[in-house]
């Protein structure tokens, strides 16, 4: 089980935790049954057959002002255009998507990266299945955001019993956990 002292906090743990602090949570107890599902194993695929293959993995290890140790494994880097991006099967869970990838560009800020002008990555979302693309930003407010989740994640770690469900059961439908939350 993970502690305070091994957290190490990534880019789905931040996106579970904007959609459902009670998936977050189940997550950190070593539950990862989305890693199982069909969609996961769906978007590998694509990642790995729909985009130009120069573009490389990337991961980057960094710390969160609090101290917490934070990791980014990043679909497909183009560092030449300062460009992150993540590949999706659907739009369902869109929120957390778009953290997942402002706490990419945030762990980029964090070792100092930037573009050439200064600014911080973009990033952008790819839905091949939807031929659509969504641009991500990442706003002073949103690092503030970002560093408050992780806080957030912290505590979650020592709390011995789960947040409440969310209570939306169409929602919840979609997910992995809804078995272990309303069976
Ligand atoms: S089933 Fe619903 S309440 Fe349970 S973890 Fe998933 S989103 Fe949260």
């Amino acid at each position: 089980m993970t502690s305070p002292s091994t957290l190490r906090i990534g880019g789905m743990l931040v996106g579970y935790y904007r959609l459902c602090p009670r998936k977050a949570w189940l997550s950190l107890r070593g539950i990862w049954m989305e890693q199982e599902s069909d969609t996961v194993a769906l978007g590998r695929l694509l990642d790995g057959h729909s985009y130009d293959r120069s573009e490389k993995h990337l991961t980057v290890d960094a710390e969160a002002p609090d101290g917490t140790a934070l990791v980014g494994k990043i679909d497909r880097a183009n560092l030449r255009n300062g460009v992150l991006h993540e590949t999706k099967k659907s739009r369902s869970c869109e929120d957390a998507h778009l953290w997942q990838v402002r706490f990419y560009l945030w762990l980029l800020v964090r070792n100092g990266v930037t573009r050439s002008d200064g600014s911080p990555f973009r990033g952008q979302l790819d839905y091949p299945l939807l031929r659509r693309t969504e641009s991500v930003t990442l706003e002073p407010e949103h690092m503030e955001e970002l560093a408050m989740t992780v806080t957030s994640l912290r505590e979650l770690v020592t709390t011995e019993t789960p947040p409440a469900r969310l209570g939306k059961r169409a929602f919840c439908a979609r997910c992995a956990y809804e078995e272990l939350c309303y069976g």
